[in-house]
């Protein structure tokens, strides 16, 4: 089969592998109908995921049908529809019994598809604990609704569950509108906030949201502090959401929050941040800290199923998988209004 294959910094090849087999009991075999590319599959690509694994095949988005399942396998059968999880878990260990399962502390726990084990750009993926990293998508829901369920959308959701927001009365501030941006904001939505601020620097972006939420107001880093304190009760968001990753965007979030706001930091950087807590103190502000808990995928599936969850906006371009080269160059190029490519094997 054909697996787009990461071959060491800078470089990644569509390849010819043999199909994927499984390997324990608890595996399952998945034909991917419909993947992504996301922005950690450029961070792979750019050697800042020092544990990716040259030679593993790329993709950690994706949706499939079940082709054949491990013995100890339960909750999905051959033939149902799937999405996939970006995290493997165990579901036993003390941090998912809890429901943290990104620090699953089983071996195979954390980011492994399309990272430490072959992923999903490619024909065939096996999912290791394919009770947990698998979740029957519910009839009526199209693979494009699915697709970024695993991913994108369970990091948007599981931001706006932490971020504490009050329905009804709280100003929330969202820095970012990239894919992770735009899926925190539909997440964010859903907990029906009195209003909610993006903040955006790209106009192209920034044009997207207006279109696409009309209910939301736009800022850019310029107007942003300014923006924030003319539209809030008490002198900043009562809720932020740093999904941009930059120094700027960091400290923007903490400035732009009230006293006793809940900071939480979804983005991932590429640097240390600096937290002068001299400047803040006496805000008494709480932060928390990023690595998705993608353990909502079923609830998820659910309310796109009672459309009241529609992230198919975000597919921009589509491309075959014997044309992902091109659509790699597309989506880090951001050009032509790119937001998400859609990967058809
Ligand atoms: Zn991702
Ligand atoms: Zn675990």
């Amino acid at each position: 089969m054909k697996a787009y294959t990461y071959l060491g910094q800078g470089k990644a090849a569509l390849l010819d592998k043999p199909e994927p087999q499984l390997q324990g009991p608890r595996d399952a075999l998945v034909r991917v109908t419909l993947g992504s590319i996301c922005t950690s599959d450029l961070h792979i690509l750019h050697g800042s995921v020092p544990r990716a694994v040259p030679g593993i095949t790329l993709g950690h988005e994706m949706v499939g049908v079940v082709e054949a399942v491990g013995s100890a396998v339960g909750s999905v059968r051959p033939g149902d529809r799937v999405a996939v999880n970006v995290e493997t878990f165990c579901g036993s260990c003390f941090f998912c019994r809890h429901g943290y399962v990104n620090n699953c502390s089983d071996p195979l726990g954390g980011w492994a598809l399309g990272c430490r084990i072959d992923g999903g750009q490619a024909e065939y993926v096996r999912v290791p604990y394919a009770d947990q990293g698998l979740t029957r998508i519910p009839d009526g829901v199209s693979d494009s609704q699915a697709l970024f369920t695993g991913d994108l959308l369970a990091t948007g959701f599981w931001a706006a569950r932490i971020a504490e927001i009050t329905p009804g009365e709280d100003t929330v501030l969202i820095i970012g509108a990239g894919p992770t941006g735009i899926c925190t904001l539909l997440c964010a939505m859903l907990r029906r906030p009195r209003r909610i601020i993006v903040c955006e620097k790209s106009p192209e972006r920034r044009h997207f949201v207006l279109e696409h939420y009309p209910e939301v107001t736009i800022t850019d880093p310029e107007h942003c502090l300014q923006t924030v304190r003319s539209l809030s009760t008490h002198g900043g968001a009562d809720a932020v959401l740093e999904v941009a990753g930059t120094e700027e965007t960091f400290r923007m979030a903490w400035e732009c929050a009230r006293p006793n706001a809940v900071v939480t930091i979804v983005a991932m950087y590429d640097r240390p941040q600096v937290l002068p807590l001299p400047d803040m103190y006496g805000k008494n502000l709480t932060f928390k800290t990023g690595g998705v808990d993608g353990c909502d995928c079923a609830e998820i599936l659910r309310l796109i199923a009672d459309g009241r969850l529609d992230a198919t906006p975000l597919i921009t371009h589509r491309f075959p998988l014997s044309r992902i080269e091109e659509a790699y160059s597309l989506f880090a190029s951001h050009a032509d209004g790119v937001i998400k490519i859609a990967v058809e094997p």
